[in-house]
């Protein structure tokens, strides 16, 4: 990889194939990816946007968007400074830090096999909704109020990682879960203990998608296809390199696919720039997949707000880098679950003394705390996350209001004085 490379171009593919049944088509897609495919990992360092068929709205408005993409005013990645992405001599993505650290297959074993999983959560959806109560999301009533913001930012957390944010005009959905299980297959695996706070059909119109990595609990194949068959070409989805190839055989022809610290924006809102940057993390859908695509956190950066959203990730020194460059965010979603046991999570997922560090490298004037509440994947008590969160919150002489954590489905409105 030429990693001081030029910038990405926009090269426009004309559709090689037609997708009528997308859902099977995806599925189908998995299944052969299960069976001894891998994905294309190298797709050089190019951002492409696939056109509709014919000449259709959706075709016009796509050509016409790539005109007035604003031109890269740098590359980030020529300056010395900043972490680059690194592959091993297979090609597979790797994490850069000494921070990272791989558990051994023994200590796997132990946490698959033999550690105790404290997380008790109730079976009883009683005691759930009282802890963890998934509320209706403003947006399904008050339609119209969607994208009021102003000059400010609303966060709406509709559960794990699918954050819904309306920002400088833009409606931005982040890693979007919206299926019972975080799983490749819908009857096995990790089963979600609180549904989505909606569902894609109740959606405001969506301008953009971010995808942190391809874990099934933050790629999830139903959730992309519905959110293409309600949107189509008119919603554009960043995603790190190495998975342009998946969402094209999702059926999505608007994916930007960046490398970390390349930027691009959404058609018609140039203002507002989306750039790939880094985290710690890893991937894997399939066994042949492993590190194929890079993960990442993005940084989604408007006249008159910042956002940053880290994704999944292990603490490095990389967020400081992020702020230094990029801040300070008005709102970061950071994550604060998934942390037990220390010695299998420590790498891949923050504790919440760590997503407080995160918050501070990143310069976040406020986070919302994501990754908890909603799939039981790791060992910790499920109501520990924020427990954890106030007291490190505490140690370091912040307010909770800084780090705040919602309800499913309930949103928050920041510098909030000046919406209508
Ligand atoms: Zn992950």
């Amino acid at each position: 990889m030429n990693a001081a490379g030029p910038p990405s171009r926009l090269r426009e593919i004309s559709r090689s194939r037609t997708l009528s049944q997308p859902m099977e088509k995806a599925e189908e897609e998995e299944r052969n990816l299960m069976g001894g495919g891998s994905p294309k990992a190298e797709t050089g360092e190019e951002a492409v946007v696939r056109p509709r068929d014919g000449s259709s709205q959706e075709s016009r408005k796509s050509s016409s968007s790539r005109s007035s993409r604003k031109s890269f005013r740098l590359d980030y990645r020529l300056e010395e400074d900043v972490t680059k992405s690194k592959r091993d001599k297979h090609g597979r993505f790797i994490n850069p830090w000494s921070t990272w650290k791989f558990p051994s297959y023994g200590t796997l074993f132990r946490f698959f096999l033999l550690d105790k999983d404290h997380s008790q959560v109730p079976s009883s959806k009683e005691v759930l909704d009282r802890e963890l109560p998934v509320l209706e999301p403003y947006f399904v009533r008050n339609p119209r109020q969607v994208g009021q913001t102003g000059s400010g930012l609303r966060v709406t957390w509709l559960g794990h990682a699918t954050v819904l944010v309306e920002m400088d005009d833009l409606v931005v959905l982040t890693d979007p879960v919206f299926s019972q299980r975080a799983s490749p297959l819908q009857f096995v695996g990790y089963k979600r203990f609180r549904d989505p706070a909606c569902a894609v059909a109740q959606l405001p119109r969506v301008h953009a998608v971010l995808i942190s990595h391809t874990h099934y609990d933050h790629l999830d194949v139903g959730s992309v296809v519905s959110l293409n068959e309600r949107f189509g070409g008119e919603l554009r989805w960043f995603v790190p390199l190495g998975l342009l190839d998946w969402m094209q055989r999702c059926g999505c022809e608007n994916v930007i696919e960046l490398d970390w610290w390349e930027e691009n924006c959404v058609p018609g809102h140039d203002e507002v720039t989306f750039v790939c940057t880094p985290s710690q993390h890893w991937c894997k859908r399939t066994p042949l997949d492993e590190n194929r695509a890079l993960w990442g956190s993005w940084s989604v950066l408007g006249p008159c707000n910042r956002f940053f959203f880290a994704g999944d990730t292990g603490y490095c020194p990389v967020f400081e880098e992020i702020g230094k460059r990029f801040g300070p965010f008005d709102l970061a979603a950071i994550p604060i679950g998934a942390y037990m046991p220390r010695n299998v999570m420590q790498s891949q997922h923050v504790d919440p003394e760590e997503a407080v560090r995160i918050h501070i490298d990143v310069q976040a004037k406020q986070s919302v705390a994501i990754h908890w509440g909603t799939f039981a994947l790791a060992h910790e008590p499920y109501l520990d996350p924020p427990l954890r969160l106030k007291e490190a919150l505490e140690k370091h002489g912040l307010s909770q209001d800084k780090f705040f954590v919602l309800n499913h489905g309930e949103s928050r409105e920041l510098n909030s004085e000046v919406f209508e």
